[in-house]
């Protein structure tokens, strides 16, 4: 069998995958990247994926309301995510994707079905080459990776994640960033496909008072 199967998520022995789940601004991010440092693993943002296809639909004009045109859009862009820049379609997106416009569609991409068949497949593929990883998002411990060796949902109040998130988008001020992420939230946790949710076997922690490290100290006491 492949150390990990590309089609159902199931992890071989000797692979390590750590998920990641949470809220936008909820440290899902910082805290993934510095323990696949700490762990020697390499380390993939899901979020970029989709921000990819967002940007990719808005390159092509494509109406965001069409769906199967979405679909077709994620099917057959070319979307390199690394830890320091995203490539979409041969273009560099590493800004943009982060930028206001995709961040109010990325939602009401990454809730159509059919992109996430796409994603999740791809998400396991780039597992598959690797050997295993932290990977970060909102469906990763419930549905792309259930078998992680460690399951994380990260949370912290509706306040510091607003902050967190203004301080990251300087063109936007505070009541902004914080309408968009509540707006942002409560799309992704009540869609019908994957929503956010927290696994009954994660491990939860709330990162409003706590460091990046304490938080990464955390979770190397839980791996053992
Ligand atoms: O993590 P980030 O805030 O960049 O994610 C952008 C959006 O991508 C989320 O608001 C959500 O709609 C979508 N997403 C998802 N599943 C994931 C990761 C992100 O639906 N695993």
């Amino acid at each position: 069998m492949d150390a990990v199967s590309a089609a159902d998520g199931q992890i071989g022995e000797g692979v390590r995958v750590i998920a990641i789940d949470g809220p936008a601004g909820s440290g899902k991010s910082t805290v993934a990247r510095r323990l696949a440092e700490r762990l020697g693993l390499e380390y993939l943002d899901t979020g970029a994926m989709y921000r990819s296809v967002a940007f990719a639909v808005m390159a092509r004009e494509v109406d965001l309301a069409d769906a199967d045109a979405i679909v077709e859009v994620a099917r057959n862009s070319d979307i390199q995510v690394d830890d320091a820049s995203v490539i979409v379609d041969g273009v560099d997106a590493t800004t943009q994707i982060r930028g206001p416009e995709v961040t109010r569609s990325v939602s009401t991409v990454a809730a159509i079905s059919g992109v996430r068949d796409v994603l999740r497949v791809r998400q396991r593929a780039w597992v598959m080459e690797r050997g295993g990883g932290v990977l970060e998002g909102r469906d990763i411990g419930t549905v792309v990776f259930p078998d992680a060796e460690l399951k994380v949902y990260l949370s912290a109040s509706a306040m510091v994640r607003a902050e967190r998130r203004a301080g990251e988008v300087s063109a936007l001020d505070y009541e902004t960033v914080a309408a968009d992420l509540a707006a942002r939230d409560a799309a992704d946790s009540s869609r019908q496909h994957d929503p956010l949710i927290q696994a009954p076997d994660a491990v939860h922690i709330d990162t409003t008072d706590l460091t990046v490290d304490q938080v990464v100290d955390e979770l190397i006491a839980r791996l053992g």
